[in-house]
């Protein structure tokens, strides 16, 4: 039991820090989630030295080790690196109509952006058209159409002889005239990048002059994305994205190497084939999904909102003076039982799956007993440990204590003996550590 709570104490004591030793482990695992969620081999060495140099030496919140403290920060890194907080869609408030130029490889999802885009608008009290600006494949003006119909929007388009400068130039007018709040032009796309495909953007461009200039990027795409989205933003110049197809089991990487790469943020996200399934991007969320590290992150959070740092501190310097008692002990079993249960808790730890769960049922049926035996003890027996321990009452103590609880004697007994080897050897260890650290000297 003594070895038990003393590492249960040590690891709420709350005095650790982030060195480049102890995160060694959790630093190759960062990575290797980085990697696995296709973000940029480019973007993760930057993201991973960016990230030393945030870390190393950060206070580690008691209860957490260190190489999850690490994984914590670098879930706060990633969020704050893609916007943080949602970008909203452009809005103009001069009268004028708001233009949304969606640009991107063929196969994307423009066009089901587009539509997308324009039953968010409606939704927004905003009016909306579209203009239908790809005249290379016949299908794709249909495909709008019917895509219109669906959720009543006007859809211009002049047919696949029209120059797309011309329809762009003529839908604007028409969107003028009818007063629209909003139009969202979809253009053509390409297989790869090509020089023709960049003139007609930059041309679009300077004609239709978006207050948004959103890149279409399919998510599946991995890698792959930060090479188009250094492309097109130093060619034509993006406002922020959207990452379709975040429906399937990809990680969505792409989203942090478009943000590393262009600066510009991920507006929305598509996650299905329907006109409705359009949401809009939450830095935090993607951060998670990318890292795949949730449970620890759930379980930062909790430790982090069950004790702060002063607590800690607190605790800390009782343990020194030898001051803790068993008021100290019920408030850190009462807190990991806060977290879940003991055997819920040490799940959520890297590494701590193989303790057998007979063992962890034992831990646990041990911290209860101690629990009902401090119940029945005193005020004055709980701040003075050593009332149970030695003097003339002791032995009387022990039995109504014992009685009380509907334990044993022995039970009784060993808990105070445990408790005050614990409390001696915790006193011992935080001299010690402190002393090393170059603190006030002991005795
Ligand atoms: P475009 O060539 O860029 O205009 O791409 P399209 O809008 O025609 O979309 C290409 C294909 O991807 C179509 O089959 C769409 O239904 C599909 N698609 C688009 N967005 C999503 C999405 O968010 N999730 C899924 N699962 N499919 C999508
Ligand atoms: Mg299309």
């Amino acid at each position: 039991l003594t070895e038990k709570m003393g590492e249960t104490v040590r690891k709420l004591r709350g005095v650790d820090k982030i060195t480049e030793k102890n995160v060694a482990g959790a630093m190759k695992q960062v990575k290797r989630a980085l990697l696995d969620a296709d973000v940029n081999l480019r973007v993760v060495n930057g993201l991973i030295k960016q990230i030393k140099e945030r870390a190393i030496g950060a206070e580690v919140v008691p209860g957490v080790d260190p190489g999850q403290m690490l994984i914590k920060i670098m879930h706060e890194e990633l969020t704050e690196i893609m916007g943080k907080d949602q970008a909203p869609l452009a809005k103009r408030s001069d009268g004028q109509p708001t233009v949304v130029l969606l640009a991107g490889l063929q196969g994307a999802g423009k066009t089901t952006a587009a539509a997308k885009l324009a039953l968010y608008c409606l939704k927004d009290k905003r009016s909306v058209m579209l203009i239908a600006g790809d005249v290379y494949r016949p299908a794709a003006i249909d495909q709008l159409k019917t895509l219109g119909d669906m959720i009543n929007v006007d859809v211009f388009s002049m047919g696949t002889d029209a120059d797309p400068r011309d329809i762009i130039r003529k839908g604007i007018e028409k969107g003028k005239e009818n007063k629209i709040d909003t139009l969202i032009v979809d253009t053509a796309g390409r297989q790869v990048i090509d020089a023709k495909l960049m003139k007609e953007l930059k041309d679009v461009k300077d004609i239709s002059k978006p207050d948004e200039t959103l890149l279409v990027v399919d998510a599946m795409t991995g890698q792959e994305a930060a090479t188009l989205t250094r492309s097109f933003n130093e060619e034509v110049g993006i406002t922020g994205a959207i990452l379709t197809k975040l429906d399937g089991d990809t990680r969505g990487g792409a989203a942090l190497s478009v943000q590393q790469v262009s600066g510009a943020p991920i507006k929305f996200i598509g996650v299905g084939e329907k006109v409705e399934k359009l949401e809009p991007f939450i830095p935090e969320r993607m951060a998670s999904r990318i890292l795949g590290m949730g449970d620890v992150l759930t379980f930062v959070e909790r430790a982090k909102e069950q004790m702060d740092e002063r607590e800690a501190e607190k605790m800390t310097k009782r343990m020194m003076e030898a001051k803790f008692d068993f008021n100290d002990f019920l408030k850190q079993t009462k807190m990991i039982s806060s977290m879940g249960s003991l055997a819920g808790v040490m799940k959520m730890l890297p590494g701590v799956g193989s303790i057998s769960s007979a063992k962890m049922a034992q831990a646990e049926a041990k911290l209860k007993l101690a629990d009902s035996l401090i119940k029945s003890m005193t005020v004055k027996e709980r701040t003075n440990p050593e009332l149970l321990y030695s003097g003339g009452s002791a032995r009387s103590r022990i039995l109504r204590i014992s009685k009380g609880a509907g334990r044993s004697r022995d039970d009784a007994e060993d808990l105070v003996k445990d408790f005050l080897k614990m409390r001696d050897m915790m006193s011992r260890m935080s001299k010690q550590m402190v002393n090393g650290q170059g603190g006030p000297g002991g005795s």
